[in-house]
């Protein structure tokens, strides 16, 4: 990135001791300092009067030292007080335990100060606030850094100023960029993010370091799209299929499965996104696409996030392709070696002709006979590496992503930008609404009675809790374990309760999750590993316990396990946060079942890291919330992006590579 780049340790005043914290600090180059920017800074070019201070604020403020005096035994050694007076009004400052500021203050000097104010006794004070020295007040405007404990704000202030005055800068962006888009130099950004000059300046550095943010974000999309090239063209149709099924695709599926009809016969290969709300039938898409591939004469795989999902598909569609005639097996972590080695021989050979699996499906030793279609189901799950690496399986197989998640447009331009889109719009018909209510703390309990009505019905229920042990760490979180005890003398021996959670053998979970689904379970407690694509009709009531702890996408994921049958179903949710926040989001789940409006509200409540699994990719959350908010500037990043291509610096590639965890561009 520049010229003069150097371990942290070369610059002077950082010993080992100071490079230990900065490396903390993810710091360990004189670069990655430079780029270290403010939290926020501090304007000291307009204190406030005394007599506009306000108890609770961080102020500036000046006044005339009027009293000065070390306070003895009254105080603890070491302390001194001083009073500022500016018209009329006064202002009391203690210093405590720094008495070797004492005689930088003298009585009648005029004296600048930093700090929270406070209302004491109704006097207006202030505690061990910042001097503001004559160099700081010409600054004008401060940086304040995030620090790791020993290294201070003066000291961290002190090494960037003066690797900003030794650093030899060089232009790391394309000069057509730089004045297409009107942005400054890399000197001045760097210098204007750290010391700005005045508020002019730093807009215009904020807005290259957005923009430049922005662009190493969709050069690294680009490195890893896929040249998709010729693609297999498949032509067969996919009617005995579809007459197999119990149901009537609905006009959003159809219109879905055309479009991946129209890919999948076309000599491009297909890669394309189909997203659709919870219970939109997404599956039986992706099953008419793989019997299309298989009918071509192509095997077709289908890769799920959890081992229980993998299996629920491979069960529910196995009858439907061997009835046609068609192999299907199943490829799982948890697998028996001969179960294994039976299928990787069978998927080598061809023999079966639809594999479904889970990340088990893109190990190394996993060989195709002729792969034509691979599909992702809830990509959100998958990072884009390993949709690639299963991709990367065949000649130029046809890829499908299918994400249950509904991702806000501007999001899903960012993460799939390469992807075609389609999106099931539409649930079946007859499908009833999800009553979704509010439970406090008082009415918990005959929530959980009132359940018994419709559990004498022969109706099931989910409670989903956030964790699976009591846990010290985490006071009034419901675990499944302690949800079991109380449910269970609730109840009574005559309901039968089970708890399931990630953490148990595979085995176990199957064998519980088979039982609910056959009904001989009323009750699943479970953490949210029920959250994907389980389906079992019969389940009508979910109850999530410290649903504030869960986010707003993840809860009506969770919520969508219910109202799958022809029952009326309901949804429970008990918040034990008081935060406004948390209500919000409570109130948002009662009001709305719209997928696509949950996500939005979810991405403007808590930022767009926290949501999807995003985190996979490495992109920063700072860089996404800026592309969610400045779409204008993230479309010119990305059509630039598109004109760079692969054509970029050294400089500029390794910013890419850092962004995307250094393993951008992915080599398969
Ligand atoms: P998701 O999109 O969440 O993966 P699924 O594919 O699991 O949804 O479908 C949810 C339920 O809806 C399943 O029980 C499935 O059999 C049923 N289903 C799918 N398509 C239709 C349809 N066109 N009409 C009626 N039921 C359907
Ligand atoms: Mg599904």
């Amino acid at each position: 990135m520049t010229l003069t780049n150097r371990a942290i340790d070369k610059l002077k005043g950082v010993g080992p001791k100071k490079r230990a914290l900065y490396e903390k600090m993810g710091i360990t180059t004189t670069d990655d300092l430079l780029s270290y920017f403010p939290a926020a800074y501090l304007d000291y070019r307009n204190p406030k009067c005394i007599k506009q201070l306000k108890a609770g604020e961080d102020a500036i403020t000046c006044g005339k030292v009027v009293l000065h005096k070390a306070e003895g035994k009254k105080y603890r050694k070491n302390s001194f007080r001083i009073v500022l007076e500016d018209c009329g009004a006064r202002l009391e400052v203690f210093f405590f335990n720094s008495f070797y500021l004492y005689n930088t203050i003298k009585l009648g000097d005029y004296c600048h100060v930093y700090g929270r104010v406070k209302n004491f006794r109704g006097k207006i004070t202030m505690t061990n606030p910042m001097i503001i020295d004559e160099q700081s007040l010409k600054q004008g405007i401060m940086p304040v850094y995030r620090t790791a404990k020993g290294i201070s704000q003066a000291e961290m202030r002190k090494n960037i100023k003066m690797l900003l005055e030794e650093t030899e800068f060089v232009e790391y962006l394309p000069e057509e960029i730089i004045s297409k888009n009107n942005l400054c130099p890399s000197e001045y950004t760097f210098y204007n993010l750290h010391f700005p000059k005045d508020r002019e300046h730093y807009k215009k550095a904020r807005y290259r370091r957005i923009y430049e943010d922005l662009l190493i974000m969709q050069l690294g999309m680009e490195q890893m799209k896929q040249p998709r090239g010729q693609g297999i063209k498949m032509l067969s149709d996919v009617d005995e299929y579809l007459d197999l099924l119990p149901f009537q695709l609905t006009d959003a599926q159809k219109k879905v499965l055309g479009d991946i009809e129209s890919d999948m016969s076309s000599d491009k290969a297909m890669n394309r996104l189909v997203q659709g709300d919870v219970g939109s039938g997404k599956t039986a898409v992706a099953a008419a696409a793989m019997y299309k591939a298989v009918k071509s004469g192509y095997q077709a795989a289908m890769m799920a996030p959890t081992e229980i999902l993998a299996k629920q598909h491979f069960e529910s569609l196995k009858e439907n392709y061997e009835k046609l005639g068609i192999s299907v097996c199943l490829l799982t972590g948890g697998m028996k070696t001969a179960e294994r080695r039976d299928a990787l021989n069978g998927i080598k050979s061809g023999k079966y002709q639809i594999v479904i699996g889970t990340h088990a499906l893109i190990q190394k030793d996993v060989e195709y006979h002729n792969i034509g279609l691979v599909i992702t189901d809830e990509q959100h799950r998958f990072g884009v590496n390993q949709r690639m690496r299963l991709g990367a399986k065949g000649e130029n197989p046809h890829i499908l992503v299918m994400t249950a998640t509904p991702i806000p447009r501007t999001l899903a331009v960012i993460l799939y930008g390469d992807l075609d889109m389609s999106l099931i719009d539409a649930l079946p018909a007859g499908r009833k609404k999800i009553i979704t209510e509010k439970v406090s703390e008082r009415d918990r309990k005959s929530m959980y009675l009132s359940l018994i009505d419709e559990i004498k019905e022969g109706r099931q229920v989910y409670v989903v809790a956030p964790l699976i042990e009591e846990s010290e760490s985490m006071e009034g979180v419901k675990s499944t374990d302690v949800l079991y005890d109380e449910l269970s003398e609730l109840y009574g021996d005559k309901i039968k309760i089970a708890v399931v959670h990630g953490a148990m053998k595979q085995e176990e979970k199957d064998n519980l999750m088979d039982c609910f689904g056959k009904g001989e379970i009323s009750i699943l407690i479970a953490t949210s590993v029920i959250e994907v694509g389980i389906d079992v009709p019969n389940a009508t009531v979910m109850v999530i316990e410290n649903a504030e702890r869960f986010g707003l996408a993840q809860l009506h994921q969770l919520r969508g396990r219910v109202g799958r049958g022809e029952h009326l179903s309901k949804c429970f949710i008990i918040n034990r946060s008081s935060g406004n926040v948390a209500k919000e989001r409570m109130d948002i789940m009662c009001k709305s079942s719209d997928g696509f409006f949950i996500a939005e509200k979810d991405l403007q409540l808590r930022g767009p890291g926290e949501i999807f699994g995003i985190r996979q990719h490495g992109i920063p959350d700072e860089c996404l919330m800026n592309a969610v908010k400045h779409i204008d500037i993230l479309e010119k990043a990305q059509k630039d992006a598109k004109f760079c291509g692969n054509n970029i610096n050294a400089a500029l590639r390794e910013k890419v590579d850092k962004m995307f965890n250094g393993n951008a561009g992915v080599s398969l």
